[in-house]
C-alpha cells in the first residue's frame, strides 16, 4: 500500500463512478435528477468531466483498508494515481448530491441547452 493511502480509510475503493456527458438538454438534466434521486448516488465534476458516483465498496476491500486481490486488481485500480486521487485533491473536485447542489450549480454555470428534448 502506498504510504500515501494510510490516512483516507480506502475512499476510492468505496465507490465507482461512469462518466456521463456534460448535460445540454432538459432531458440530460431530468437524467441526472434522477440519479440523484437515489441513495448514495452522487455527480461529480472533475476538470470539465462529469461523472456519476455510486457509492458502494468494492467486494474485494478487507477490514483493514487493504485490496484483498491487489495482485490481480483491475486495471482501472492499477492506473489510479494516488498523487492526482479524490483524497488528495478533493478541492479540484466539484460533488453534487442533491438537488439543491445541482440547481446551484447551474446558476453559477449555466448549461447551454441545445434543445428542448
Ligand atoms: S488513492 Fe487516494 S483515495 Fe485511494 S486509497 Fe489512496 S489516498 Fe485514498
Ligand atoms: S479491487 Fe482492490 S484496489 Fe480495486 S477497488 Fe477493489 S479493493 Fe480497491
Amino acid at each position: 500500500m502506498n504510504k500515501l493511502c494510510k490516512t483516507c480509510g480506502a475512499l476510492c475503493c468505496k465507490y465507482f463512478a461512469l462518466e456521463i456527458d456534460r448535460p445540454t438538454t432538459r432531458g440530460d438534466l431530468e437524467n441526472i435528477r434522477w440519479y440523484l434521486s437515489h441513495h448514495k448516488v452522487a455527480i461529480f465534476i472533475q476538470e470539465k468531466g462529469w461523472y456519476l458516483k455510486v457509492g458502494n465498496r468494492c467486494k474485494h476491500l478487507a477490514g483493514n483498508g487493504r485490496c484483498k486481490v491487489y495482485d490481480e486488481r483491475p486495471a482501472i485500480c492499477r492506473k489510479h494515481n494516488v498523487l492526482e486521487c479524490e483524497y488528495h485533491y478533493r478541492s479540484a473536485v466539484r460533488e453534487i448530491r442533491t438537488l439543491k447542489q445541482l440547481e446551484r450549480y447551474l446558476q453559477e454555470n449555466p448549461v447551454r441547452r441545445k434543445g428542448k428534448k
